[in-house]
């Protein structure tokens, strides 16, 4: 079968590009090996976590609805039905991308697709292989959970991601390995579910990315919550004991549990997909190695998301889906890697965009730096979260600002100020001119960046 384009995997990355590229007037395939499109995104990422966390965020808010004079009785966890409605919520997205590509009339293949050379791509389906041939061909086939290196351990006792976003029994100790995004959120929805939940990790700090103030900050917000945190714990061994399992790790004792969690980042997924006789190079990391077109070294082969280089973030991977096809039809097509925002869904919800202190202060740039408090914003008040705060930090000479730092509440959307912002070049003064609506949390942007120029009014 011919097509002018032929994408592998079809979660945000491969989705995204098949759609993009049919309505640019492309015959479009997608090559999807699971029976459902969505990728680890809808399937088992970025939505079945958003739903948990929200389910178990309002069972905790529930408890202590009594300050905002609400009188609930009998709050109790119905996790069967949590599962039930996240699985819903996969469900209903997931056959929502179905119709989108059935409007887009892109051909669906379901199967193992992996390159054959010149432009063939081959699909083991039940019952047999299909050949596929394409002009352009776009490898979008995700990334895999790593395992925990050096650790031995019978199967079946350390868990990934995947398996602690369907726990039927809310666990009485998990150990999370690994102090990342999904140890902090998934951590965070088992304590708060009622778990004691025990985070494990290798170096001094958690989020080892992020603005190293906004971590240390978290890190004690998390504390309070009741997360335990054994920080320069380099885990050794998984055995089953009495209990369950013990964890056993240098630099902290022993600990009995009943789960274990490695979330200790993800792997390239470049898996029975032929890329050495395809001519597709990778780097050091096994990930597919491509040029800013995207292009790899085989002629007519592309590859985008989570097994490429950069963030593995469901928003980078569509953007590179749009420049990848944009590029390979119009000839132009960009992303601004220095714009890419990032967040944690935990509460307070943590988000940056751009460059932290840290990296600053490495490259010698001179800074200014504006922070402002949830705590003396009227509405975080009214919402009863004011704990955290808004960190600009502007180019001392130009003020044109360079990263935005927020722990508190609603982070996630407010950073979109803050990527708008920086995508048009604002200084900091042009953040702290635009009107914010009051009382909203989007003024503690606004304060953050007259407080850059030391004229904060409200703190
Ligand atoms: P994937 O989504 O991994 O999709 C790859 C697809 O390719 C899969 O469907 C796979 O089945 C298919 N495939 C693989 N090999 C083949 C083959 N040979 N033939 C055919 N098909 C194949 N990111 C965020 O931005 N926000 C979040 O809140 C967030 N939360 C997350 C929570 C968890 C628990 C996890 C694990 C990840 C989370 N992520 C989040 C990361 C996000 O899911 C990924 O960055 C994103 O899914 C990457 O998109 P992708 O298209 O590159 O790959
Ligand atoms: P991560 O890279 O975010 O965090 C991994 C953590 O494990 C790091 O702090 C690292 O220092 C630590 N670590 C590594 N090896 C260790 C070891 N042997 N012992 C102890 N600690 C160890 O990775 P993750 O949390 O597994 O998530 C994978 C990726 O999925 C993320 O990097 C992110 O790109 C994506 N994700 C994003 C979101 C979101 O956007 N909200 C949510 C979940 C996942």
């Amino acid at each position: 079968m011919n097509h002018d384009l032929i994408v592998i995997g079809a979660g945000p990355g491969g989705y995204v590009a098949a759609i993009r590229a049919a309505q640019l007037g492309l015959n479009v395939a997608c090559v999807e090996k699971t029976p459902a499109l969505g990728g680890t995104c809808l399937q088992v990422g970025c939505i079945p976590s958003k739903a948990l966390l929200e389910s178990s965020a309002l069972f905790e808010q529930a408890k202590s609805l009594g300050e905002f004079g609400v009188r609930v009785r009998d709050v109790a966890c119905d996790l069967p039905a949590m599962l039930q409605r996240k699985n819903q919520i996969v469900a209903s997205l997931t056959a929502g991308i179905g119709s989108l590509f059935a409007k887009h009339k892109i051909t669906r293949y379901q199967g193992g697709g992996r390159l054959a050379g010149g432009g063939r791509v081959v699909v083991a389906e039940t019952g047999g292989e299909r050949r596929l041939e394409g002009k352009h061909i776009i490898v979008a086939t995700g990334s895999l959970p790593a395992p925990l290196p050096g650790v031995s351990a019978d199967a079946g006792l350390i868990d990934n991601s995947t398996d602690a976003l369907a726990y039927d029994r809310i666990p009485e100790h998990l150990v999370v390995v690994g102090a990342g995004y999904i140890g902090l959120e998934l951590g965070t929805v088992w304590r708060r579910l009622g778990a004691k939940v025990t985070v494990l990790e290798y170096f001094d700090r958690i989020l080892p990315g992020a603005d190293a103030e906004i971590a240390d900050e978290a890190r004690k917000l998390f504390q309070k919550q009741g997360l335990e945190f054994r920080l320069k714990a380099r885990v050794t061994g998984v055995v089953r004991d009495d209990q369950g399992r013990l964890v056993t790790c240098e630099g902290s004792e022993p600990i009995h549990c009943d789960r274990v969690l490695a979330a200790v980042g993800r792997v390239p997924n470049t898996r029975n997909l032929n890329l050495d006789a395809a001519g597709v190079a990778c780097d050091a990391t096994g990930r597919i190695t491509v040029n800013a077109r995207f292009e790899t070294s085989a002629v007519g082969v592309y590859a985008i998301g989570d097994v490429i280089a950069g963030p593995m973030l469901a928003h980078k991977a569509e953007d590179e889906a749009m420049a990848c096809v944009e590029q390979i039809v119009t000839g132009y097509g960009h992303v601004n890697y220095n714009t890419i925002p990032g967040v944690v869904y935990t509460e307070p919800e943590i988000a940056a965009v751009g460059k932290t202190e840290e990296q600053l202060k490495e490259a010698a740039v001179n800074y200014r730096k504006g922070v402002f408090p949830f705590r003396a914003n009227g509405r975080a008040r009214a919402l009863g979260h004011t704990e955290g705060w808004v960190k600009i930090l502007a180019d001392s000479a130009t003020d044109r600002v360079l990263g935005v730092h927020i722990i508190g509440p609603r982070a996630g959307d407010l950073i979109a100020e803050a990527v708008a912002a920086m995508e048009f070049g604002a200084s900091s003064e042009d953040v702290a001119r635009c009107c914010h609506a009051h009382p909203t949390l989007a003024e503690a942007l606004k304060e953050a960046a007259l407080a850059v120029d030391r004229r904060a009014i409200h703190f």
